[in-house]
């Protein structure tokens, strides 16, 4: 007998005729994936693949949602990200066992056995295993412009963008030690790169490497970023001449999307990601995440699909 709490049981479950023959248990699904990026559905395609009944849901709000090209992907480079999620959820149409849906999950708490996750539809799911792949949340920061431009010519990460725009007048905002390196990284990909320190730039000795990447300095306060189509074309300051450029790298604050993992129980890092051990199980048992959301460093498109199929195996494993 099935537990589900719902009146209306995911397809998934309805289909069951479908699907490889086996014994029914007391959870409706075996891994309800919380977001449908690349880390999700590549967790998807794998668990499918092995039999295990599961349940996408997704908003459709991923980092990646205002760039135009998914750079540095093997074999992929240049494809839009929404071009991708459709392509993932074509193959996982194929499916019976798999049902992707558009929705949000509010919530979800531990049973007896599994998990009770609570959807924005109002239905309620029971599964054996969560899987969360709900990204992160990127902030940028609040200078007048910026968000316009966010994805298009305002980039966090110049090894997903660097090479769109190398040998173009870059310029790179921040200052301290951590901004002077980051305008060093930024000059292996143009020699005409300019800090923006908004401020004064609070450099120690960072300053003559700076100047021999030939990185200028400038330190006048920032009034706005102005561009046109989601292309950058000058930043004004308060005082002084106006900067042409055609990019702008800056640093973004960072954080869960929701408040799934927390209530969960789920240990976080010191920069708001998810911990996991290597295979992407969290220390709460049943309860895994892979993609951006449990990503300190390196994120990319690239380590989401690899994370997905990787949690997905260990899911599958630890269900036998
Ligand atoms: C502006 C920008 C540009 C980038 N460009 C590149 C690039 O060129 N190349 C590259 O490799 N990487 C790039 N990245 C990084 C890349 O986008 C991420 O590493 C990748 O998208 C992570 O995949 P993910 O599946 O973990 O998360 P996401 O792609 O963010 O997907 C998470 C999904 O979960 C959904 N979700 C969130 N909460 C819930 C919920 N409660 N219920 C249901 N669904 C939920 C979201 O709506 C979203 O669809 C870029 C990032 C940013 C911010």
């Amino acid at each position: 007998m099935s537990t589900c709490t719902s009146q209306n049981p995911p397809a998934v479950e309805r289909r069951r005729g479908d699907t490889h023959s086996r014994p029914t248990r007391v959870p409706v699904v075996d891994a309800v994936i919380v977001g449908g990026g690349p880390a999700g559905l590549s967790a998807a395609l794998v668990l499918g693949r092995a039999r295990q009944r599961v349940l996408v849901l997704d908003t459709g709000r991923p980092a990646n949602a205002a760039s135009n090209g998914i750079g540095g992907l093997l074999a992929q480079t240049g494809v839009a990200p929404s071009d991708l999620r459709r392509a993932g959820r074509e193959q996982l149409a194929g499916f019976p066992n798999v049902e992707v849906r558009d929705g949000a999950v509010l919530d979800a708490a531990a049973l007896a056995e599994g998990y009770g996750v609570k959807l924005e539809s109002g239905e309620a799911v029971h599964t054996r295993s969560l899987v969360l792949t709900h990204g992160l949340r990127y902030d940028p920061p609040a200078l007048p412009g910026v968000e316009a431009l966010w994805g298009r010519s305002v980039f966090h990460c110049p090894f997903c963008d660097g090479w769109e725009v190398r040998d173009l007048s870059l310029a790179v905002l921040g200052s301290g030690p951590d901004a002077a390196r980051s305008a060093l990284v930024v000059s292996g990909w143009s020699r005409d790169v300019v800090l923006l320190t908004d401020g004064p730039a609070r450099l120690n000795g960072e300053r003559a490497a700076l100047q021999d990447a030939g990185v200028r300095v400038r330190e006048e306060r920032i009034r706005e970023v102005v561009g046109s189509e989601g292309w950058l074309q000058r930043i004004e300051f308060v005082e002084g001449p106006a900067e042409q450029r055609d990019a702008l790298f800056v640093r973004t604050n960072r954080g869960q999307p929701n408040g799934i993992a927390a209530a969960l129980g789920c240990e976080l890092t010191a920069g708001d990601t998810i911990v996991t051990d290597g295979d992407g199980r969290t220390a709460v048992p049943g309860v895994y995440a892979a993609g951006d959301a449990a990503t300190e460093n390196f994120r990319s498109v690239a380590n989401a699909i690899g994370a997905g199929s990787r949690v997905a195996q260990r899911v599958a494993l630890d269900l036998v």
